[in-house]
């Protein structure tokens, strides 16, 4: 059975922490999809369609990668794709508290599906989507942290 992955987020935008994060599951799944959510409670900076459009660019040469976007549980866009996992990047003792429950909830609702974590790399843990949409609300320079493709 293939390995199929689903990395989900609001990528709100997509930084070199994503980045990473993918890239170093390449060798663990046969497919990753790149799922970014429609979150009906966080409204987003940038478009959906320019979110979307951004990861496609930067995967663009990657056949294993692929994007999407869904709305709803993650578990039940797991289900319509038939991923066996869930991949999630852990850079702190917080995110592993807001993950905990999910994942446990997640497992409860979908059995079939294991949520995998991926420990940051130390120097790309502090890099965060919503650190960089206030340097680009104050005019500042994000381009160090996210990939070449994503442009403000
Ligand atoms: P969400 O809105 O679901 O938290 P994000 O777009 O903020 O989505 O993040 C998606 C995933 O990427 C989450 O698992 C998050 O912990 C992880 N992530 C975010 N920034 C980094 C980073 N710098 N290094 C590793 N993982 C990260």
């Amino acid at each position: 059975m293939k390995r199929i992955a689903v990395f989900p987020g609001s990528f709100d935008p997509f930084t070199i922490g994503h980045e990473s994060i993918v890239c170093r599951s390449l060798d663990l799944f046969d497919e990753i999809i790149v799922a970014v959510g429609k979150n009906s409670t966080k409204g987003s900076m940038f478009s959906l369609e320019k979110r979307i459009a951004w990861i496609q660019e930067i995967f663009k040469d990657v056949p294993k990668v692929s994007v999407d976007s869904y709305e709803g549980l993650t578990v039940e866009y797991c289900r319509k794709v038939e991923a066996g996992f869930i991949l999630r990047g852990l850079r702190t003792s917080a995110d592993f508290n807001y993950e905990r429950p999910i994942a446990q909830m997640n497992k409860t609702m979908l059995y079939s599906v294991e949520s995998i974590f991926m420990m940051t790399l130390p120097e790309l843990s502090a890099i965060s989507s919503t650190v960089i949409r206030d340097i680009v609300r104050n005019g500042g320079d994000a381009s160090p942290f996210v990939p070449e493709a994503v442009k403000f």
